[in-house]
């Protein structure tokens, strides 16, 4: 199981390019790639916190970029039957959804359209090399997990259980009861269902009075070869996180408050198993949140991508913050004097209790 965290900072929109950033990507050295997320400290803006990835992007990245340094090395992997997740984290309005899903222009595209044609490309020259012993089947579950239930998205929002979708075990692996799986022939294909799935998605929230921002929506690409008597089965997970920030600073009302508190449990025990995962820990928390456990995170042979996304304006500070504390691996404060910088190796937890959020009270490493 390798593991990859890789941040990407949006650019300005339209509307923002007044106001004040206080976000930059930067380097080890000069030379050296983009790996660092500067940010000042909100008690002292003289300091400056530091974060360590292993790739960050900036403002000038396209989807293009992303996509072809980050995801189309592992189609191949996916192939010789590796699992691949990818997912973005973040505070609402970081681009998450662009990064994932994208717009319509073909430059817009995200990670998932792009995701979804080199399968079947590959999928095409795979039967085409081996001509025709190898037959690929491509096929698309999509769901969500609100409020720690899980429901499929490929089924209307008026044929939803209130409970959601059970989950089980099986041959050591958490199944979700019911999920429904398409076949799909091509991209064109995909595309109308991915639309479809994704306006049940809205229905359903708007049903709830709640905002898809606050659920998690997976996609589930699976790739079937079949050569004969042998089957290989694998999947590609691309995953929309629900947002990051702490919405018990804004939000006081009861529901929300519960909301709140399953979101961040999960977003939690995501990256307790990115830390494990990265750490080479046997120990996996997996089993603490329904979409760890479902995606049965660190358990398989597989590929972990997560892209944090980050808006660089101030008005995000200590979201951003919050969300670098969790997402990153390595992270130093280096305070700025004029006459000399002094570097130290050890984080002072003067970060602590940020925001009120569980995600802070616990300890990262
Ligand atoms: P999230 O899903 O994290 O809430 P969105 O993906 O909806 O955030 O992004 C918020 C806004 O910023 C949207 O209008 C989106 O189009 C825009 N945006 C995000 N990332 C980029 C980017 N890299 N380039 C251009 N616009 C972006
Ligand atoms: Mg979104």
């Amino acid at each position: 199981m390798s593991v990859r965290v890789v941040a990407r900072i949006r650019p300005l929109l339209e509307k923002e390019l007044d106001r004040d950033v206080i976000v930059r990507a930067d380097r080890v050295a000069e030379g050296a790639p983009l790996t660092l997320v500067k940010i000042p400290s909100p008690k002292n803006e003289t300091e400056e916190f530091s974060f360590a990835f292993n790739r960050v992007y900036d403002q000038s990245a396209s989807q293009e970029d992303i996509f072809t340094a980050e995801v189309a090395p592992h189609i191949k992997s996916l192939f010789q039957g590796l699992d691949v997740t990818i997912f973005a984290y973040g505070v609402t309005g970081t681009g998450k959804t662009h990064t994932m899903r994208g717009g319509l222009k073909l430059a817009d595209r995200g990670v998932i359209p792009r995701l979804l044609s080199n399968v079947f490309r590959r999928a095409k020259k795979t039967m085409k090399d081996t001509e025709g012993a190898t037959s690929v089947a491509v096929a698309l579950s999509y769901y969500e997990i609100y409020n720690d239930k899980v429901y499929d998205l490929l089924e209307p929002p008026e044929k939803r259980t209130p409970t959601g979708l059970p989950l089980r075990e099986k041959d050591g692996k958490t199944i979700v009861v019911g999920l429904s799986e398409r076949l799909c022939q091509d991209l064109k294909d995909f595309e109308r269902l991915y639309i479809e799935a994704n306006n049940n998605r809205i229905t359903a929230a708007t049903k709830l009075n709640a905002h898809s921002s606050r659920s998690h929506a997976i996609l589930r690409v699976k790739v079937t070869q079949t050569t004969g008597d042998a089957v290989r089965e694998s999947t590609a997970s691309a995953i929309d996180l629900a947002g990051s920030e702490d919405n018990r600073r804004t939000d006081n009302g009861k529901e929300r408050l519960i909301e709140s508190a399953a979101i961040n449990k999960s977003l939690f025990v995501l990256s307790q198993c990115i830390d494990a995962i990265s750490r080479g820990d046997k120990r996996i928390p997996y089993r603490e949140s329904k979409m760890t456990r479902i995606l049965s995170l660190g358990q398989n042979n597989g590929i972990t991508i997560m892209i944090l996304n980050l808006a660089p304006l101030r008005s995000y500070h200590l979201d951003t913050l919050s969300s670098l504390n969790v997402s990153s691996r390595a992270k130093r404060i280096e305070v700025r004097e004029i006459e000399n910088e002094i570097v130290y190796k050890q984080p002072p937890r003067t970060n602590s209790g940020l925001s009120g959020g569980e995600i802070q009270r616990q300890p990262l490493r």
